[in-house]
């Protein structure tokens, strides 16, 4: 008689977008999975953010120039990127592989990587909202990139040649094309790249439909629950004692911490640089009468905005690598706030009282690739973490895969260049 091995249970670190994808692809294989979380699981950067599906993105933070418009960007108190100048070691070395990966060999790499999980996890989320209800408003009607300048238009126009060729369709607008496309709310810019492959849905509801679904399928939360450390023997990590002394027993465990990733990394003297990139987003009813219906990315000012469920409009930006505080920098929202009648000059909104800013923090790896996949160091380890600006887009492809490497089998796309020890 045919014995049936036992599947392992798995505990997962972390109930951000990445964790819950994780449990619920774990889940449908029958595995038992338990998510430790150190808040009340009520907010966090999978929340807030701009709730994009970007096939667009397929080109990595790390590109040569960006160090000297970032540093250029540094000077002004409302532009959207920043990094805090400090004695740090951690945030220096960041730097260093930043400015390594910033390369045209390694650009070209990453393109394709990127768009192979883009490509999955838009797939994916396709039938999550048929197998599962869409109840978080999912809609693929594209990404408007809006350029106000000639020069950065035709930059992006290049772009739109590349993304073809890479097979992920992009065309380019005019400004007469572009009125149509956006009839109420015309936008005064030299013109766009509009990808219809991309989509967009309510972070906030899907967040809560996942963590109703993975509940009601058995399983366990255990929040406000913080790791403090692990029990290792013969390189498995046997278990992890949270902050309050409690045990609980590990078969299989993934870090799908996001900004904090590096912090138990470190506690398992594994080296995975990442720093914390904090947004801000707003998010507001949509005007009478002058309705905006696609999201876009206002390129200069790199603010997205994003329609979204129940008449709701939300726009986010700018990047602070400031390290883990979820401060509020009121200079920074102005930009973003400033930005927008800049591209939209029908659709001018208000500086908002500091406290209905949100803000999160992305969890940035030097070279813009994702940590996915087991560690060397340890067997049942598996790191999920690094999805900068891209979490929410990734995460089901994510999920997908780290199921795939829990179970063993072939991943669905090469996951080699996102060895979470790439840079030990
Ligand atoms: C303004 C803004 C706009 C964005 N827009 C988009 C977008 O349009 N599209 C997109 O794809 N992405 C977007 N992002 C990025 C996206 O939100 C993130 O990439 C994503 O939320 C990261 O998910 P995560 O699960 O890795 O991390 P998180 O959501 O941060 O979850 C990690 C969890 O781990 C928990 N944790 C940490 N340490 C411990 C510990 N020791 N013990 C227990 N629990 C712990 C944390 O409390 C947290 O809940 C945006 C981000 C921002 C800030």
């Amino acid at each position: 008689m045919a014995t049936k091995t036992r599947l392992p249970n798995v505990v997962i670190i972390g109930s951000g977008i990445i964790g819950l994808y994780s449990a619920y692809y774990l889940k449908q294989k029958g595995h038992k999975v338990t998510i430790i979380e150190r808040t009340d699981g009520a907010d966090g950067c999978s929340y807030g953010n701009a709730g994009m599906i970007v096939p667009s993105h397929f080109i990595p933070l790390a590109v040569p120039g960006m160090i000297e418009k970032g540093i250029r960007w540094m000077f002004n108190s409302e532009s959207p990127f920043y990094v805090k100048p400090r004695l740090n070691w951690d945030l220096i070395s960041w730097g260093l592989k930043f400015y390594k990966a910033a390369n045209p060999k390694q650009v070209e790499q990453a393109m394709p990587a990127l768009r192979d999980i883009s490509l999955l996890a838009k797939k994916l989320y396709q039938d999550f909202a048929k197998e599962e209800t869409n109840d978080f408003s999912f809609e693929e009607r594209g990404l408007m990139m809006l350029c106000k300048t000639e020069h950065n238009f035709d930059e992006e126009a290049e772009v739109a040649e590349t993304a073809n060729k890479l097979g992920i369709e992009a065309r380019v607008l005019d400004v007469a094309t572009l009125h149509q496309v956006e009839p109420e709310v015309k936008p005064d810019v030299a013109g766009a790249v509009y990808y219809p492959g991309d989509a967009h849905l309510y972070p906030n509801a899907l967040v809560k439909k996942l963590k109703d679904l993975l509940l009601k399928q058995g399983v366990e939360f255990l929040y406000n629950t913080e790791v403090a450390d692990f029990e290792v023997e013969n390189s498995r990590i046997k278990s992890i004692r949270t902050q309050s002394g409690e045990r609980v027993a590990v078969e299989e465990l993934i870090i799908a911490t996001g900004s904090w990733s590096p912090i138990l990394a470190k506690q398992l003297n594994i080296n995975l640089p990442l720093q914390a990139g904090k947004g801000y987003s707003i998010t507001l009813e949509q005007r009478d009468g002058k309705k905006l219906n696609i999201p876009s990315i206002l390129l200069e000012a790199r603010v997205a905005i994003t329609p979204m469920a129940d008449n709701l409009i939300r726009f986010g930006g700018t990047m602070e690598i400031g390290g883990i505080n979820q401060d509020i920098n009121m200079n920074r929202v102005r930009g973003i706030i400033k930005a927008v009648p800049e591209f939209f000059p029908d659709y001018p909104i208000e500086v908002p009282r500091q406290e209905k800013v949100w803000s999160g923090l992305r969890p940035c790896s030097p070279d813009g690739l994702p940590y996915i996949g087991r560690t060397r160091k340890y067997k049942n380890l598996i790191i999920a973490s690094g999805h900068a600006m891209m979490g929410l887009s990734l995460a089901p492809g994510t999920g997908k895969l780290v199921q795939e490497i829990v179970d063993d089998e072939k991943t669905s796309i090469d996951i080699s260049l996102y060895k979470p020890e790439r840079y030990d």
